[in-house]
């Protein structure tokens, strides 16, 4: 795949999604943060200890996020080229809600699943794998 059909699909198919992402991303430049390149995506870091938002072809990333994360939500970024507009509903969606129940749960001192236990995760994280390597 290249930069532009990469490109072309977010903002046709995935558009819904790359528009809050676009908003962010400009409300994050206007304050300063520089967007950084992550395979054909664009990334920022902001914030610390609480991992990272994918929003189509952007992401958004702790600071000093280690590959593993990136990766992970790079790889959410290709669930979008292939879930288009379902994607927030089928996934950005639930993965928030899990995030906080999950956080929720960890404060009351229970223990977890891992986090690529809930399917698209897992999917995230093997899809990020995969496309780095081409
Ligand atoms: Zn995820």
């Amino acid at each position: 795949m290249r930069t532009f059909v990469y490109w072309m699909l977010q903002l046709t198919w995935g558009l819904p999604l790359n528009v809050i992402g676009a908003i962010f991303a400009l409300l994050l430049i206007c304050l300063g943060k520089k967007p950084k390149r992550f395979g054909y995506a664009v990334y920022f870091e902001l914030g610390n200890h609480w991992g990272g938002l994918n929003l189509g072809g952007f992401f958004f990333v702790q600071k000093n996020a280690d590959k593993r994360l990136k990766s992970h939500e790079y790889g959410h970024s290709f669930q979008t080229l292939l879930l288009g507009p379902l994607m927030p509903f089928l996934v950005t969606i639930p993965s928030a809600v899990r995030y906080h129940y999950r956080s929720y749960r960890r404060a009351k001192g229970h223990s977890l699943s891992p986090y690529d236990a809930f399917w698209c995760e897992g999917w995230a994280t093997r899809l990020g794998v995969k496309y780095l390597k081409d």
